[in-house]
Order: structure tokens, then C-alpha cells, then sequence
């Protein structure tokens, strides 16, 4: 096997064995192909793609460069869900405690944000003394005791993705249908789950941003699970504007346990029970849509998934009483607000630059080794569609460093646009794929 000669054949167009895939991956994840020749190869790949054979052999290749899990040990149904990332997408710490409340257990692998996307590892480490780095042994021990495990990823899952994320991230080849899709379903299947739910966001603030694209890449991944038995249902929910008011870390612990309290935005609350629902009809522990719901409803109703978030806070070393009290969680010492330059309708609430506005306050990091501060964010006081009257907030932000701030304020200017006619809101969901 050659390297260059594997480079020169996607290049050109052709298709690359199984082989030859299961080598290129195998000796990178290894450390004996250098970065340059595998940045050359995802760049063909993300020019060129992978057909059907090609694209089983890579996802193959990536889950058995590492360890696969076995939960067998837990009796109940196992789920997950997995976003594509988005802006204000806090769903995971709501929806894990409500659906683990209905019998599901969801041993829930995330990541951190990283550039204008939030990570749901950064709003679970604001809590003071929680711990998201977890051997396996206790991942398993935790998932047996309390049904749910919000953690990272252990380093010896899917190796191979997390050098080529990395590297993706640096070489502009992130936006490429096979190369998410084997990313996330590799991890995912790893995680040896009975079903998986996928939250594949589209629009502004979404790697895809057209809704054709992320029905590609949903029914891609559905596709990826379907061939190894895996139930994967997928929604496409909107990223055009924020999900929820809340962007940041500590800010976005707070909405989430507003939601498990029965409150919280109508937005994250309708994506929450969406997704919830989808994850009890895999689980097979509701009949259909309509049960779900109801007993998610009633999980929140009788505290049981608020308690369920305590539990677990505990159970991985966190302090609790945040999560009765949120307002013991971190928060930055200024505010600001940018009101309506006119009356008119909201016409515009741009993810993307909200979402960059925020890690610029210093609520994300443009790269891995940046450090967060969690009580900084900001809060969208309206959405797509709403009436605003001049001189009414629109943003507030919680910040820090006037220099931060200094940085964030254009682009949450730019990212609001008012109009003199109502315009609709976009759809929270713009389709399904199972
Ligand atoms: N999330 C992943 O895990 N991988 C990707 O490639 C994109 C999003």
C-alpha cells in the first residue's frame, strides 16, 4: 500500500478499495502516515466523495480503530442522541434526565463547542465539581446505577475520529457529507446503543445550511446505522436563529433546568419533546409518538426528571445545590443590551454571527486548547417574527472583558435585521428521516 498512490486515485475521481481504505485509516490513527498526506486525502474526499462500498469501509475503518462499548450489563433499552451542533442547542441536558426519568438509559457521549458552536461538555463542567472525563468501568457503573452518564468520549473510542477531526478542523474539510457522516456515526456506533436519534440541524447557524443538504446527510446516516442494525431516526430542526434565549455555558444550565421545571423558551421545549419522543418509541418503552409525550410530560410534571438531573450531578461529582438554585451558577459581572434601532418585525436572528458573538465574549473557543469562561453569553429577548418597538432590547449580553465585548457587539448588530412587514418564523422542524 502506497499512500500517494491512494491521494492520486480519490484525486482523480476513482474509487479506493476496502483495503486500502482500512490501511490509510489504520496507519494514520497509528501516527505512521504523516498529517500532510492525510490532509491531502480528506481534501480529495471532500471534493470528489465516497460511494456507497467506499463509505462502509471508512465508517468500518474509523469504529475498529479503537474500543467498542457493551452496555449489556444495564437491562434497559439503551438511546442516544447526537446533535449536528448549532447555536443555544442546550436539548442534551434537558432531554437526557427526562427520557432516562421514562426508563430509557442514555449513555450520552458529547463534545465541546468549538468556533460558534456550543459543546455540551463546557455547560456541564460550570457546575462546580462535575466530572465529565469518565474511565469506562465507571461510565458503565454509572450507567447500570442511574440510567443516564453525560461524559465525554474516552480516548480509546474511535481514536482515528478524533485525529481527524482535529485535522479537518485546521484543513477546511469539515463541511463534507462522508466525512461527518462516518465521524458521528462511528463514535455512535461505538457506543454499542439499542437505537439513536440524530438532531441534524439546519441553516444559518448549521454546518448545513440547506435543508436538501441535511436531508442528505440525515438519510446518509440513518443508512450508516440501518447496515449495522442500528434504529436510527433523524429530525432536521432549525439553525437559522437561535434555539432557546440563552447562549453561552452557565446561562444555558439555567434554561435547561427552566425546561425540566415544566417552564423554559417554546422553541428548545417543542425540540426537547421531539426528540424525547423519537427516543422512547426507539427504546420501545411507548407505543407511539402520542405516549411518549405524555409520559415525558409527566416525568417533568412529578419532578422526576428534574430529580433525575440531581441525581446524576451528584453521581459525577457536581454540587447539586446549583441545580435547585441556578442562580449560584457562575455569571459574568456586566450587561448589555442592544435595543431595536425601529419599530418594525424581528426579520432576521442570525445564528452564526450570535453564535460567533458569544465565543467572542469568550463563551466558545476558536481553538481546542482555549480556555472558556462560563458565566458570559447572551440573551436573545426576541425571535424571527416578533413586533419590536425602537429603543427595546433585542440582545443582552453578559460580559467580562470590555475588549471581548468591544469584538462581539457588531456582530450581534449585524445579526439582527428589522423589517417593516411580519415575516414568518422559520419552521422548528423542517422534515424527518428514518
Ligand atoms: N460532529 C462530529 O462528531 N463530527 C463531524 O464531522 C461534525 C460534527
Amino acid at each position: 500500500m502506497n499512500a500517494v498512490e491512494i491521494i492520486q486515485r480519490k484525486r482523480d475521481g476513482g474509487a479506493l478499495s476496502a483495503e486500502q481504505i482500512r490501511w490509510v485509516i489504520g496507519e494514520y490513527a497509528a501516527d505512521r502516515i504523516p498529517d500532510y498526506q492525510m490532509s491531502a486525502l480528506l481534501m480529495a474526499v471532500f471534493k470528489v466523495g465516497l460511494d456507497a462500498a467506499e463509505l462502509a469501509a471508512w465508517v468500518d475503518a474509523m469504529l475498529h480503530s479503537g474500543d467498542v462499548l457493551d452496555f449489556s450489563h444495564v437491562a434497559a433499552p439503551k438511546v442516544d442522541k447526537h446533535s449536528t451542533g448549532g447555536v443555544g442547542d442546550k436539548v442534551s441536558l434537558p432531554l437526557g434526565p427526562m427520557v432516562a426519568a421514562c426508563g430509557v438509559a442514555v449513555p450520552m457521549m458529547s463534545g465541546r463547542g468549538l468556533g460558534h458552536t456550543g459543546g455540551t461538555l463546557d455547560k456541564l463542567e460550570t457546575i462546580p465539581g462535575f466530572r465529565t472525563a469518565l474511565d469506562p468501568p465507571e461510565f458503565r457503573a454509572l450507567l447500570a446505577r442511574t440510567g443516564l452518564v453525560l461524559a465525554g468520549q474516552s480516548e480509546t473510542l474511535v481514536p482515528a475520529d478524533r485525529r481527524l477531526y482535529a485535522l479537518r478542523d485546521a484543513t477546511g474539510t469539515v463541511e463534507s457529507i462522508p466525512l461527518i457522516s462516518s465521524s458521528i456515526m462511528s463514535k455512535k456506533l461505538a457506543e454499542g446503543l439499542d437505537g439513536l436519534v440524530l438532531d441534524v440541524k439546519v441553516g444559518r447557524g448549521a454546518f448545513m445550511k440547506h435543508p436538501e443538504e441535511s436531508r442528505t446527510l440525515a438519510e446518509t446516516m440513518v443508512g450508516i446505522g440501518r447496515s449495522y442494525g442500528t434504529p436510527v431516526r433523524a429530525l432536521l430542526t432549525d439553525m437559522n436563529q437561535p434555539l432557546g434565549a440563552e447562549v453561552g455555558n452557565a446561562c444555558e444550565v439555567v434554561e435547561s433546568v427552566e425546561v425540566l421545571r415544566g417552564g423554559g423558551p417554546a422553541d428548545l421545549v417543542e425540540v426537547t419533546y421531539r426528540l424525547g419522543e423519537e427516543m422512547l418509541v426507539l427504546g420501545g418503552v411507548a407505543a407511539d409518538r402520542a405516549a411518549a409525550r405524555a409520559r415525558l410530560q409527566g416525568a417533568v410534571a412529578s419532578g422526576a426528571a428534574f430529580e433525575k438531573l440531581v441525581e446524576v450531578v451528584e453521581a459525577q461529582g457536581g454540587d447539586p445545590a446549583v441545580i435547585h438554585n441556578p442562580s449560584l451558577l457562575p455569571v459574568a459581572p456586566h450587561h448589555h443590551e442592544v435595543p431595536a434601532a425601529r419599530s418594525g418585525y424581528l426579520t432576521r436572528c442570525d445564528a452564526l454571527d450570535l453564535g460567533v458573538a458569544a465565543m467572542r465574549l469568550g463563551a466558545g473557543r476558536e481553538r481546542k486548547e482555549d480556555a472558556i469562561d462560563p458565566g458570559v453569553g447572551l440573551r436573545v429577548l426576541a425571535k424571527v417574527g416578533d413586533p419590536v418597538e425602537k429603543g427595546q432590547p433585542l440582545v443582552r449580553l453578559a460580559w467580562a472583558d470590555s475588549r471581548r465585548l468591544a469584538q462581539a457587539l457588531p456582530l450581534v448588530e449585524r445579526a439582527l435585521e428589522i423589517g417593516e412587514e411580519r415575516v414568518a418564523p422559520p419552521p422548528l422542524i423542517h422534515g424527518e428521516v428514518s
